[in-house]
């Protein structure tokens, strides 16, 4: 019998079809808010007005950036101090979220969330924020959002490019989660219902950006994904998009979903309980290629120099990794084999 440990985290859930346009008001009095702060990205403030009906909104802050530079969470904190909020709105994606959670680190404020991508950050206690081309993450209950309103409704305007590299983003969470430092089968669980919600919803997504029950799929997918994290912590694959992105500021989804089926085809053979999970979840005996198939299916490029990366920027990165990977089984020249992969698109044997 195996023994784990696992953090239940706190959190509501409301999902379903048109929730943003029923649920915020009541969602909001629940956790006491009086005096909103809404944080939104450009393409947030739209669905945001028309949904926002009577909540009590006192400002805006629509100064929302990928990763979450330093000086804009100062300006979120100095806002949500001068108009004396006392609960964050967060509608959009991952960058809405993270600039809520770096308000919320500071102040405590409770976080409401209204997902539009398929990030997971609204399920972890994790922010992130970049200051001099160096990005710090760290993880506190403070920011660890109250209540999350995942209405499927509102992902149907994202482009099916930005859709694909979403999800593949989030399944990168459910993968990670069968090998992170702390895994534990409850999270397996998750993840693996998770890859198979993504797996699911994404092809249908691509084919008909409008089709809500695809979209549904994908969304349930994202937050298992969100929650598989969050109970077991990133590995190797987080860690090499992580330092990828701080040294050359890839767009942080397309990072992923470029380099997870590398990352699966050079740990999966040596991790067979991920293997077994992958296999049912993606109904494959080749789980790592039925992956690489499902991304170019995707349109995900197949490698990094798609994005831009130079051939001299790996290793600067491999570096950076070099025994800074807790638990990776990769020593330094199968390392750079797979970051060499993830750049050019190939698969060589020495990666494996
Ligand atoms: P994002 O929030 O930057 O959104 C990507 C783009 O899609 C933006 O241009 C946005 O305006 C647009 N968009 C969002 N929703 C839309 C919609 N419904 N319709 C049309 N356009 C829409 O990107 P993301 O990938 O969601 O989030 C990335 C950020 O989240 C990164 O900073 C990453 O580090 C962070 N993140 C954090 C965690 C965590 O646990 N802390 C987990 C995942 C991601």
């Amino acid at each position: 019998m195996e023994r784990f440990t696992y953090d239940a985290l706190p959190g509501r859930v409301v999902f379903g079809p048109g929730s943003s346009r029923t649920e915020l008001a009541p969602e909001l009095a629940r956790i006491g808010a009086g005096r909103v702060l809404l944080l939104a990205s450009g393409s947030g403030v739209g669905p945001a007005h028309e949904r926002i009906g009577d909540v009590p909104v006192v400002a805006e802050f629509t100064e929302v950036r990928e990763h979450v530079p330093v000086p804009v969470a100062e300006r979120a904190r100095a806002l949500a101090a001068e108009v004396r909020a006392d609960a964050l709105l967060a509608f959009g994606g991952g960058s809405a979220v993270g600039t809520a959670k770096a308000v919320a680190l500071t102040t405590g404020l409770p976080i409401l969330c209204v997902p539009t991508t398929y990030a997971g950050s609204e399920v972890t206690p994790v922010w992130g924020m970049t200051e001099h081309g160096r990005k710090t993450t760290g993880r506190d209950g403070r920011v660890l959002p109250r209540t999350i309103v995942y209405d499927p409704e509102l992902t149907v305007g994202l482009p099916v490019r930005i859709s694909s590299a979403s999800g593949l983003n989030a399944m990168a969470h459910c993968v990670e989660a069968f090998w992170a430092p702390r895994a534990n089968p409850v999270s397996s669980a998750l993840a693996e219902d998770g890859v198979r919600a993504l797996a699911a919803g994404l092809p249908r997504i691509a084919a008909n950006p409008a089709d809500l029950p695809a979209r549904g799929d994908a969304l349930h997918g994202a937050y298992l994904a969100g929650a598989s994290l969050a109970g077991a912590g990133a590995g190797l694959h987080h860690a090499i998009c992580h330092a990828l992105g701080g040294a050359y500021d890839l767009p942080h989804a397309l990072t992923h979903a470029t380099v997870l089926p590398h990352v699966v085809a050079a740990l999966l053979p040596s991790a067979p309980e991920a293997l077994r999970r992958m296999s049912r979840a993606l109904g494959s005996d080749d789980p790592a290629g039925a992956l690489r198939d499902l991304a170019a299916r995707l349109g995900i490029p197949a490698g990094l120099h798609e994005l831009g990366m130079t051939e001299e920027q790996i290793e600067p990165v491999a570096r950076t990794l070099d025994g800074h990977v807790p638990g990776s089984p990769l020593d330094r020249t199968a390392l750079r084999a797979l970051l060499h992969d993830a750049w050019a698109g190939t698969t060589t044997k020495e990666s494996q």
